[in-house]
């Protein structure tokens, strides 16, 4: 629902509530719920087949926590800048307490967003940017460093020839055919809104040339 009047801004979007409004365009209460997703680690040494690390805000189980689902899509939507900024800049303090590389200022330190949609990178021209993308934009104005919007998901076999496991298989490759230029000091981020197997940031490792320095940024873990 947008509700805009006088610079009240939006209603909670999880409740519909004008009031108290939190910067996730949550009430008080929706975002104290939704904090109760708040992972109090947010660092995981891989999943299943991924081994780097994963450094996230919420641990999300499917149905445990609507307003965390509720966020997801609505960050899906794309509308919410304010909410990218929120949630990019804890991002950023949830790596730092983890300690590690110099992050902010630094050239050796590329994003790259998970690839939109084939639908979308078409309609758009072969440029499109979504959620992935509009969090990994905010990182990188966050940190003054680079961003890279290297991969796109490549057409599938028709659905009807595949078995299940093929379906579920991901095909990313590099956007652009020259490669994709790095530094082996160089840091790769790849940001994504859920992880949930690792697979498709296993898939990105591998497409980027298997960098040394590799690591996954995203909003929520699915465990
Ligand atoms: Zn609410």
């Amino acid at each position: 629902m947008e509700f805009n009047f006088f610079g009240w801004g939006k209603a909670c979007f999880s409740c519909g509530s004008l009031f108290h409004l939190s910067g996730l365009d949550l009430c008080r209460v929706c975002y104290s719920y939704l904090e109760k997703a708040r992972s109090p680690k947010g660092f995981s040494s891989g999943q299943n087949d991924f081994k780097k690390p994963i450094y996230y805000l919420f641990d999300w189980q499917r149905s445990s926590n609507p307003v965390l689902n509720q966020l997801i899509y609505e960050l899906k939507g794309g509308q919410a800048r304010k909410s990218f900024q929120i949630l990019g800049t804890r991002l950023i303090n949830q790596r730092i307490l983890w300690g590690g590389p110099a992050l902010l200022n630094s050239p050796n330190v590329i994003f790259v967003p998970a690839p939109a949609s084939l639908s979308l990178d078409k309609a758009r021209n072969n440029s499109a940017i979504d959620h992935a993308g509009r969090l990994a934009l905010e990182l990188h104005g966050l940190c003054k460093s680079r961003i890279e919007n290297a991969l796109i998901r490549t057409e599938a076999a028709p659905q009807h020839k595949k078995n299940k496991k093929d379906r579920q298989k991901i095909r990313l490759k590099l956007r652009s055919s020259n490669g994709f230029k790095q530094h082996p000091k160089d840091l790769i981020v790849f940001v994504d809104d859920v992880v949930t197997t690792g697979a498709t940031a296993l898939k990105a490792w591998q497409v980027l040339g298997r960098p040394n320095h590799f690591e996954v940024w995203c909003l929520a873990l699915r465990g």
